[in-house]
């Protein structure tokens, strides 16, 4: 089994939600996510992210006016 990357994941992630126990754990913040339909914070540009809306619905309506 691979070893987790989280200290170097966390150097990378661009998710504002505080507190996350999920933070730097990116397979499981894809598998939170994707239960609800949502993609996790790191996809969305960054005025997106902030709006916490991670839903497929955002992710289409944003990059379909790219
Ligand atoms: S995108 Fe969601 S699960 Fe992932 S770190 Fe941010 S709040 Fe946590």
């Amino acid at each position: 089994m691979a070893e987790c990357k989280k200290e170097t994941n966390l150097t990378k992630c661009t998710c504002t939600y505080e507190p996350c126990s999920r933070k730097g754990i990116c397979c499981d913040c894809i598998e939170y996510h994707w239960k609800m339909g949502e993609l996790p914070g790191c996809l969305f540009p960054p005025e997106v992210e902030r709006t916490y809306d991670r839903s497929l619905a955002r992710f289409i309506a944003t990059y379909s006016r790219v």
